[in-house]
């Protein structure tokens, strides 16, 4: 028995002891290109001079001071960098921990403001099927996937999901972008008014899927469709950046990309890049306005919110990405990488769709091609390919989506920002010979 409750109970670990750019070394020397960041968090990679630097500064000054009797320099910078650089319209930042906590932060705002402009009838929340936006139960019962919802169903409480904008497996043959996002506002107006066009609070989703599908962008145009239903409603549109923020797609807010702003973000992962734990919730000036000149109190709070090293580490991190214009790096590296995976994979007999944005990449894994039919998801083809490449020295992030109640197989790639060319094919050549080999033992 194991002392420390891991999450596979039955499997045994390398210890990870040091980390080098986007390696990590384990007890026995061996190295693990991170090809996935973790789960894609390590944007700067594990050893990261200005961070380190700025934690043990941070450290030495002042370790924690409890934000219901201070604010303190790191966490007021760290707001205002970010608010400087968010969509328009979001105008203030709520600090906590991780992912789960700042979703959690993001519901309970939706139903304060309502709750403070007189609207207390509102409290319907509508997400999307194969979603993912945490493990606590608020958070867990707002995303839409199957398998993480499963055994603790009867703790959710009831949240509606609509289709994904999911291309590969939602979009009718022969339906153009603008067609297919048509057919899904439609269906999310649809649900709206279903449950009453006065009673839905907010509308929550991924603006690049991540931890359930393996990086899946929304055809062009959606979420602007998406904007105008919630407009029409008076329904909150919270983004959930977790895993897509943060620079992953080439740009700070994945949103950039969309041409519209939503009510709220949550963004975590990329935020501190794992040198700390922290996650934020950025908040519209109209929500803010109407809690500070309603209750004037948020009712919600955790011991650890606005931790200052935390705050100190993330404002290192984003002005490294800045000053070192990683943004820009993204894009290229991204580029470079989703070029070798098609040039690698684009005829595979198993791969029936690679996808992404910037250093956010995915691999869909399909038994046949032509019909696009998923692998029996008792072969867990995701986690044989993760084995596989870590005894290859190489870690990505397997998963396994739902597809119509069953589970497809999916790669998530999110490595560092600060990659060299060469570790793209680094990365290629040892994802070829994991999938190869996995493959073998489910063919
Ligand atoms: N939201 C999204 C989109 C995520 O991908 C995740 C984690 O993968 C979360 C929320 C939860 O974040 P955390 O694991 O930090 O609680």
């Amino acid at each position: 028995m194991s002392r420390v409750f891991h999450r596979s109970l039955r499997q045994s670990y390398p210890t990870a002891v040091a980390g080098e750019g986007p390696y990590i070394i384990d007890s026995d020397g061996r190295r693990y290109l991170d090809a996935c960041g973790g789960a894609a968090v390590s944007c700067l990679g594990h050893s990261a001079t200005e961070v380190i630097e700025a934690v043990q500064q941070q450290v030495q000054q002042l370790a924690y001071a409890h934000s219901s009797f201070f604010t303190t320099e790191p966490m007021e910078q760290l707001a205002e960098f970010l608010i400087d650089r968010a969509p328009e319209g979001l105008e203030s930042v709520y600090f906590v921990s991780g992912g789960s906590e700042a979703v959690e932060a993001a519901l309970k705002l939706a139903r304060q403001y309502f709750t403070e402009i007189g609207q207390p009838q509102r409290r319907h929340l509508i997400a999307r099927r194969q979603s993912y936006h945490g493990n606590t139960l608020g958070a867990l019962a707002t995303g839409g996937n199957l398998w993480r919802r499963a055994q603790f169903e009867p703790l959710l409480t009831g949240v509606s999901h609509v289709s994904p904008c999911y291309a590969y497996r939602e979009r009718l043959t022969g339906e153009s972008d603008d067609d297919f996002s048509t057919r899904l506002a439609k269906e999310l107006e649809d649900e709206i008014l279903r449950l009453g066009a006065d009673e839905v609070m907010a509308f929550v989703a991924e603006p690049v899927v991540g931890a359930t599908l393996g990086a899946v962008p929304p055809v062009a145009g959606y979420f602007r469709k998406v904007r105008e239903v919630c407009d029409r409603y008076g329904v909150l549109l919270i983004l959930d950046e977790v895993m897509c923020g943060m620079g992953r797609t080439g740009t700070l807010f994945a949103v950039e990309q969309e041409g519209i702003s939503p009510d709220i973000t949550t963004i975590a992962k990329g935020l501190g890049a794992g040198y700390q734990p922290i996650g934020a919730t950025l908040v519209s000036g109209k929500i803010y306005r109407a809690i500070e000149e309603g209750s004037g109190f948020f009712q919600h709070g955790h011991t650890y919110i606005g931790h200052a090293t935390a705050c100190a580490a993330a404002l290192a991190v984003q002005r490294t990405i800045e000053e070192k214009q990683l943004l820009a790096r993204v894009r290229e590296l991204g580029a470079g990488l989703e070029a070798r995976l098609r040039e690698r994979f684009g005829a595979h007999p198993h791969i029936g769709d690679i996808r992404g944005r910037g250093l956010f990449l995915g691999l869909e894994l399909v038994r046949d091609r032509d019909t696009r039919v998923a692998f029996d998801p008792a072969l867990k083809l995701h986690a044989v390919i993760k084995k596989a490449a870590m005894a290859n020295g190489l870690m990505c992030y397997p998963m396994g989506g739902t597809i119509d109640g069953q589970r497809g197989d999916h790669i998530l790639l999110a490595p560092p920002f600060i990659l060299e060319e060469f570790h793209l094919d680094e990365v290629v050549d040892k994802l070829d010979t994991a999938i190869g080999s996995a493959l073998k033992t489910v063919c």
